[in-house]
């Protein structure tokens, strides 16, 4: 069948790309039956070392490659359409090179889900018959009530109790759901119900959306008038759009200064041409509220891609935006490979963000690859932030990105003001526990008489981060992993972070056999406890991973939004845009935490983190308040974040990489390898340094080796991990180098297991 998407294949040979570790395709005859209906970035299944695997066609040939006297034939076509447009597939087989990365494994990491294994009956047509059991079938959608408001008057009309409650439940928004109605008003049907016979509401019976994004109805708003700094940013990239310049922008605005109203405005504008635009976010499940500014100025056709989707979900998302007929996709680092027909215009909001780093499989960093999207398909590319990362801001100082600046903050409110404590000076404050000082307990007290909220930063979850013997003074470590073991005190446990192995909390100590602990440090647990007892009448609740997987992110949140939290303690995920107008204090526990990490990255790290949770506090009219809590007071990251001065910081951190050759002066490459033995990681990376001497660039010092080292996590989940790291100005150089081990490790290392990891962080 012709297709809409790619021209069909009409050679008798196609190359397929197979999710396997090789970084190579493979070729194979197209059948009899399947003549004219492939096309690059088909689908098709192959046998492949006696096993079925879904592959990519990725092009075709006249002949069979040199060497080679037959192929075996193609086994079937998945999808009448090919599942890779021609602007996605070419994107993709750049960022496979750019990551020396094998191309079916970035293929399987950029397509929905699909079974590998199952397959299906193969029909005479050369497509496989669709099967019944594919993962999260299409979910019986429940059917609910959308209801409304009448214009007739309420006052004059006599409502028992629970129907005038729930009449103002429904005109407070205009309209609502039933399961609005549901956690205030028994038996919700029969009231509305009686409210419609009274004339005071109409209902409608629809299928609610399953998806949690879209479950609650939004009114469309009414966009405010950009102010000067904006329109000239909006002005700026809607004519780079329309001219399909392909212009890469970085839209640098304090907190609140209205970047996500300049991304409105522009992706509007695409909308209106008919294209098709993507917005990246750091983490999709923390944005609610951002989902929600794009549905009150969209309506509903967007797709938000997120990891609750199911395959059936996902795979109606993507075909959807490969048609066009939705035209917006939302989501973390994968929505970059979202099939957005006609792109236009790809967002990165919070550039500066490490989770858009992916850091197992197919590593890629997705800001970095949103450029290289956004140049092969002429579309504008936009980095937001207001703490750009030093490599982006470099780039747009070296005039490879167009600076758009956004001064102030959109609403007239000024950024609050930082008052930096010294742990050193400060121990406890009145409250007598450890790292909530006197002047922080102040400060709580303060904003809890006025009636505001408060949000506690501290960068640990758990009651403590690590625990000693008290008999022989023995650390709690993970008996797979070099780390400490986190007290866990509500779940009774002592936990690894980092693969969740867990013993009681009341067991003999495994080397002297006493049964007491000693507790080292604070974690969130442990805070909201002292929060609750030094301030026994306020409301605390706590948001990090571990409240997370109980009441969900979205429930804690929206208990702040109303009101019915006077302070929130937690981790990174209370630093993400939340803007809660009743905040007016925020409180960073250990402001200096983040810089005792062994990466060059610590101290802009840290400045990032500083400054965004420092811009939750007073977004609207209440004037805003910051404390950081540190034991290092003069540190550049702290003082300047405590400033707001990015340039300042900016400038001092450039010049420090710069002395010490760090990107963006020079780029990294990490060779990882991991083994069951230490002493099998460590020759293996041994024998990698080797292969990168047999370059010359290594030999005489134009590309840099260090190592063999123990990674940082020395062991982890039972196995040893190693390290190798070149490093260059050079980027042609570095290339070859890696280049070089990639094609030692495509020869084996075996027991050991090693991968590049390409501008590493
Ligand atoms: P950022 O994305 O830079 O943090 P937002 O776009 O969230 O900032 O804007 C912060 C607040 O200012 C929001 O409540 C938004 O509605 C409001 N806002 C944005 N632009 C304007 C404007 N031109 N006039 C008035 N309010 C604005
Ligand atoms: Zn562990």
């Amino acid at each position: 069948m012709p297709n809409s998407l790619g021209e069909p294949i009409a050679d008798p040979f196609v190359e397929v790309a197979l999710p396997v570790p090789l970084r190579r395709v493979f070729t194979y005859a197209v059948p009899e039956a399947l003549h004219g209906k492939l096309a690059c970035g088909s689908r098709v299944a192959v046998s492949f070392n006696r096993r079925k695997l879904a592959g990519v066609v990725v092009s075709s040939r006249a002949e069979l490659p040199e060497g080679v006297k037959r192929a075996l034939s193609v086994a079937g076509a998945l999808e009448p359409e090919p599942v890779f447009t021609s602007e996605l597939l070419r994107f993709l087989e750049q960022a496979a090179k750019y990551y020396i990365h094998p191309l079916g494994e970035v293929l399987r990491a950029a397509a929905p889900a699909l079974p590998t294994g199952a397959m299906k009956r193969l029909r005479a047509d050369g497509f496989l018959e669709p099967e019944e059991s594919l993962p999260g079938q299409r979910i019986a959608h429940h059917r609910t009530w959308r209801i409304s408001t009448t214009n007739a008057e309420a006052a004059e009309i006599r409502l028992g109790a629970r129907q005038r409650r729930a009449f103002e439940i429904v005109q407070a928004s205009g309209s609502a759901w039933l399961e609005d109605l549901r956690p205030e008003i028994k038996n919700p049907r029969a009231v509305v119900r009686a409210l419609a016979d009274k004339g005071l509401l109409t209902f409608e019976e629809v299928a609610a959306n399953p998806d949690p994004f879209f479950r609650t109805p939004v009114h469309r708003d009414r966009p405010p008038t950009p102010n000067p700094p904006q329109q000239l940013a909006i002005d700026s990239i809607v004519e780079s759009i329309h001219a399909r310049r392909a212009e890469p922008f970085l839209l640098h605005g304090v907190t609140g200064s209205g970047k996500t109203e300049v991304y409105l405005r522009a992706i509007d504008e695409v909308r209106g041409a008919g294209g098709g635009a993507i917005l990246l976010v750091p983490e999709i499940a923390l944005t609610p509220q951002l989902v929600g500014r794009f549905r009150a100025r969209f309506g509903d056709d967007i797709a938000v891609l997120h990891s609750a989707l199911s395959a059936r979900q996902r795979e109606d998302a993507w075909q959807s935006l490969r048609s066009g007929r939705v035209q917006v996709a939302i989501g973390a680092r994968s929505a970059l490979f979202a099939p957005v027909a006609d792109l236009r215009l790809i967002v990165v909001d919070e550039e500066h963000d490490p989770s858009f780093k992916q850091d197992e499989g197919f590593r890629y960093h997705a800001r970095d690859m949103a450029l290289l999207r956004a140049h092969y398909a002429g579309a504008v590319c936009v980095l937001g932030s207001a703490t750009p990362s030093i490599e982006t801001y470099h780039r747009a100082n070296e005039g490879k990105l167009r600076l758009l600046s956004l001064p102030s903050r959109a609403t007239g409110a000024r950024l609050p003001e930082v008052e930096i404590v010294d742990l050193r000076r400060h121990r406890h404050g009145p409250s007598g526990h450890a790292l909530v000082s006197g002047p922080l307990h102040a400060a709580i007290a303060r904003c809890l008489d006025a009636g505001h909220q408060a949000i506690l930063f501290l960068n640990r979850r758990g009651f403590s981060p690590s625990v000693r013997c008290s008999g022989c003074g023995v650390l709690a470590e993970c008996p797979a992993c070099s780390v400490a073991l986190t007290e866990h005190r509500g779940q009774g446990v002592l936990r690894c972070h980092y693969c969740d192995f867990h013993r009681p909390l009341v067991v003999a100590c495994p080397a002297c056999g006493a049964k007491e602990y000693e507790h080292l440090g604070v974690g969130t647990e442990q805070l909201q406890q002292s929060v609750e007892e030094s301030f026994p009448a306020a409301r605390v609740a706590r948001l990090d991973r571990d409240t997370a997987s109980g009441e969900g992110v979205e429930a804690v949140l929206d208990r702040l939004r109303k009101g019915e939290v006077d302070v929130l303690v937690g981790t990174q995920m209370v630093t993400k845009g939340h803007d809660i107008a009743g905040v007016s204090l925020v409180g960073v526990v250990l402001a200096d935490q983040s810089l005792a990490f062994p990466d060059f990255r610590a101290s802009e790290r840290t400045f990032q983190l500083l400054a965004q949770v420092a811009g939750r506090a007073g977004r609207a009219e209440t004037p805003g308040e910051v404390v950081f809590q540190t034991f290092q007071p003069d540190h550049p990251a702290v003082r300047l974040a405590a400033s707001h001065d990015y340039e300042r910081f900016y400038a001092e951190e450039v010049e420090s990489r710069r002395e010490v050759g760090y990107p963006p002066f020079t780029r990294l490459v990490t060779a990882r390898v991991h083994a069951g033995a230490e002493d099998e990681a460590r020759r293996a990376t041994g024998l990698l340094a080797e292969t990168a001497r047999q370059h010359a660039a290594v030999r005489e010092g134009a590309v840099q080796v260090l190592g063999p080292a123990p990674a940082p996590l020395a062991r982890l989940r039972g196995r040893y991990h190693y390290r190798l790291l070149l490093k260059s100005p050079d980027r042609k150089l570095l290339r070859q180098v890696a280049a070089l081990l990639a094609a030692r490790i495509d020869r084996g290392l075996a027991p050991a297991h090693a991968t590049l990891d390409i501008d590493p962080l």
